[in-house]
């Protein structure tokens, strides 16, 4: 499984990093950064922070 965030459409709401904090964070420095290549046991976790992405930044490839 792979994560993917496209950065254009991402507006740095935090969504994500509310639904699914072990995947992802906010860095000292602002930006965006996430876990790319998750354990299977975390899918849902990931699937859930693609969901409540307001911009549906978040992409998950098998
Ligand atoms: S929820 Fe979506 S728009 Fe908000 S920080 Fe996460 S990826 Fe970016």
């Amino acid at each position: 499984m792979k994560i993917c965030v496209d950065l254009e459409k991402c507006q740095l709401h935090g969504q994500c990093v509310i639904a699914a904090p072990e995947l992802f964070s906010f860095a000292a420095d602002g930006k965006l950064q996430w876990v790319e290549s998750p354990s299977g046991s975390q899918r849902r976790q990931a699937e859930e922070a693609a969901d409540v992405c307001p911009e549906q930044a978040i992409t998950i490839e098998a």
